[in-house]
């Protein structure tokens, strides 16, 4: 057993593979299992991006959008859950209007990768949302 006190610095999700303002904190570091919980700001989200073996986030505050490739954006809240298939290409991030907060699980690929980028959505494709407020 190791505790691992609150002493982990917040880092911020950088400009290559998200768009707006994000925060990250880890959860859990146990390779090949990793967690983190990803705190969007309106209008923030992943770029375009695939899981080695799927990922399965579950939303823990505010109102967030996700999307697979060829799918409609999908409006998630608090304790919905959604898992994202293998090679799925997808994205996830806050509604425009309101932040959002995930934790996601994933786990690493032999190489230690837990996720391949693509890349940003672009303002088009993620104003096609639906209102959320309806
Ligand atoms: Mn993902």
């Amino acid at each position: 057993m190791k505790v691992t006190r609150n002493g982990i610095d917040t880092f911020r999700g950088p400009g290559d593979w998200f768009t707006g303002t994000v925060f990250i904190d880890a959860v859990a570091d146990a390779p090949p299992l990793g967690a983190i919980a990803v705190h969007f700001a309106p209008g923030a989200r992943t770029a375009w991006h695939t899981h080695p073996h799927g990922q399965t986030i579950w939303v823990t505050e505010g109102i967030g959008l996700c999307q697979r490739e060829g799918g409609s954006i999908e409006i998630i809240h608090p304790g919905d859950r959604v898992f994202f298939e293998p090679n799925e290409n997808h994205w996830h991030g806050a509604a425009p209007n309101r932040m959002m907060t995930h934790i996601a699980i994933a786990l690493a690929d032999d190489s230690g990768s837990p996720v391949t980028w693509g890349r940003h959505v672009s303002d088009e494709e993620y104003g096609e949302a639906p209102d959320v407020t309806a």
